[in-house]
């Protein structure tokens, strides 16, 4: 995809700049705004308004308003506009993911990958919302009755991270409209634009006024604060990293809020010397560089049968320092910059600390050295398995790779993390796949498979990494309470 600067312009001038509070754009009240950054260039792409502790206050006014009628909607209705928004996001696919290219890094074809995977959400839960089925059953006792049915939870506070823009809301604002809540939507301040534009969409599939706001801001404590201490808030969910997620969760204790929490994660890529190689470098390659490793799934501890761990080694590594870094809008690029330059500092004290530590740097090992915030694919090998690599998100494109002897050993060390969300196998034996899954302590596990997000599997992980699933028909009941009706039998 090769785009003018015009283009580019052209897109960012038509996205909505202001907060969405009851279907209206309005300038934050004391005027204050904040910039949004190409991370590819370091350069001012829009300002945006930056919402104060009131207006944050105000969106949850008109989310209190709208809730009562919006419970009471058809189930159809509200499946028609998620199905219309879905519709609206395919024709303006390209529009999607090149403010997502441009705001977040990540190259344009993954840009469009994520517009695919996160509309499919939209889509996913408008065919929930008809079928949000309770239960009515007989008492043990053979008399009376009990009648079980979903209500919404009522108004959500959502807060996403920058790393998949659009994905991040769609996922919580899919299953919120199918369930009948409304919502104030904090979106990451370094990301915003793309869920600007996804509210606009919303709003021109026919949701009402009130039910869906927005409100970006530079501070996202005075957002959340003021919000989550208000009792008519009842569910906060929140997909981020670990310390905050701690934070949110102590604050919604204090008012009894119900909570879905998205934390961080630090997958391990187990490949077992009967693995297709080739297959699990394929898989190991999507694992790891799918938006340049920043990912809570992305593939952070490669652990390899010491038999194999050579050949998987030096062929990974080949297609390692195949990658083409570049702007995300440029067609050759399959690696864009890292969102920040602390993000970027932090990629690389790690891999100083590995290196260090004993690990060689088989590919890659530094900055790239010009505007934006690139850093090199790297791989590093021989890595000691007490690393401080091995502990903490990578956040980057960087691939440490240890090695076991036994299959106990295998799931000894993908357990030795806090985090618990995504995991990956590679092996030709099926028995070993279940006596595996069994044992390691993870949400998700893909079987010879390096991408295993999908709107219709519940995502979410165990142990550090979070409570609540998102996606699937898990994620609806997120953004439900039940209500029992004990019925006496005449
Ligand atoms: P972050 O925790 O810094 O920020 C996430 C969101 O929380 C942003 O909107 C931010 O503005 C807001 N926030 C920050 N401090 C806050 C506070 N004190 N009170 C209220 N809100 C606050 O995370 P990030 O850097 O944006 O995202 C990266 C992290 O997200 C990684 O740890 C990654 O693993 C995790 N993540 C998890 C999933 C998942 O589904 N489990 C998905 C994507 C990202």
């Amino acid at each position: 995809m090769n785009v003018t600067a015009e283009r580019e312009a052209e897109l960012i001038a038509s996205i909505p700049k202001g907060l969405l509070i009851n279907g209206e754009w309005r300038d934050a009240s004391d005027g204050g705004t904040y910039d949004v950054f190409d991370p590819a260039t370091g350069k001012v792409l829009a300002t945006l308004a930056s919402a104060t502790s009131e207006d944050a206050l105000s969106a949850l006014d008109a989310a209190d308003a709208a809730q009562r009628e919006w419970a009471l909607t058809a189930p159809r209705t509200r499946a028609d506009i998620l199905r219309k928004a879905f519709d609206i996001i395919q024709e303006r696919k390209e529009d999607f993911a090149l403010v997502m290219t441009l705001e977040m890094g990540k190259p344009f074809s993954e840009a469009l990958g994520e517009v695919t995977y996160g509309s499919e959400f939209l889509r996913w839960f408008s065919e929930e919302a008809v079928r949000h089925y309770g239960r009515y059953l007989t008492t043990p006792e053979g008399k009376n009755k009990i009648l079980v049915q979903n209500k919404p939870v009522g108004p959500c506070l959502l807060i996403t991270p920058w790393n998949f823009p659009l994905a991040m809301a769609t996922r919580k604002v899919g299953p919120a409209v199918a369930a009948g809540c409304t919502m104030v939507l904090k979106p990451a301040k370094l990301t915003p634009l793309t869920s600007q534009l996804f509210a606009q969409v919303m709003m021109e599939a026919g949701l009402p006024a009130g039910v869906l706001n927005v409100v970006s801001s530079a501070s996202a404590s005075k957002i959340s604060g003021p919000i989550m201490a208000d009792h008519r808030l009842r569910k906060v969910s929140f997909t981020g990293s670990t310390p905050v997620g701690v934070q949110l969760m102590k604050a919604a204790a204090d008012n009894v809020l119900r909570t879905s929490m998205e934390l961080g994660g630090n997958a391990p890529f187990l490949v077992f010397e009967d693995a297709d190689l080739d297959a699990a470098v394929e898989g190991a390659m999507a694992a790891k560089m799918r938006n340049m490793g920043e990912a809570c799934t992305a593939a952070n501890r490669f652990i390899v049968q010491d038999t194999v761990a050579d050949a998987f080694a030096s062929k990974f590594g080949a297609a390692m320092a195949a990658l083409k870094t570049g702007r995300g809008t440029e067609p050759e690029t399959t690696v864009g910059p890292l969102i920040d330059s602390k993000a970027r500092d932090e990629v690389h004290a790690l891999v100083e600390a590995a290196v260090s530590e004993g690990a060689t740097v088989a590919v890659g090992g530094n900055k790239v050295e010009g505007e934006g915030y690139f850093y090199q694919p790297t791989v590093l090998n021989n890595v000691p398995n007490d690393a401080t690599i091995l502990r903490q998100e990578i956040f980057g494109p960087v691939a440490p790779i240890t090695t076991f002897h036994t299959e106990q050993q295998a799931i000894d060390l993908a357990n030795a993390s806090e985090y618990g969300l995504a995991s990956y196998l590679y092996t030709a034996d099926v028995s070993r796949m279940f006596r595996v899954s069994e044992q390691i302590e993870f949400g998700m596990v893909g079987f010879n498979a390096g991408v295993i997000s999908n709107a219709a599997a519940p995502f979410g992980g165990v142990k550090q990494s979070g409570l609540g699933r998102e996606g699937g028909a898990e994620g609806i009941a997120e953004y439900s309470t039940v209500q029992y009706i004990g019925i006496a039998d005449p």
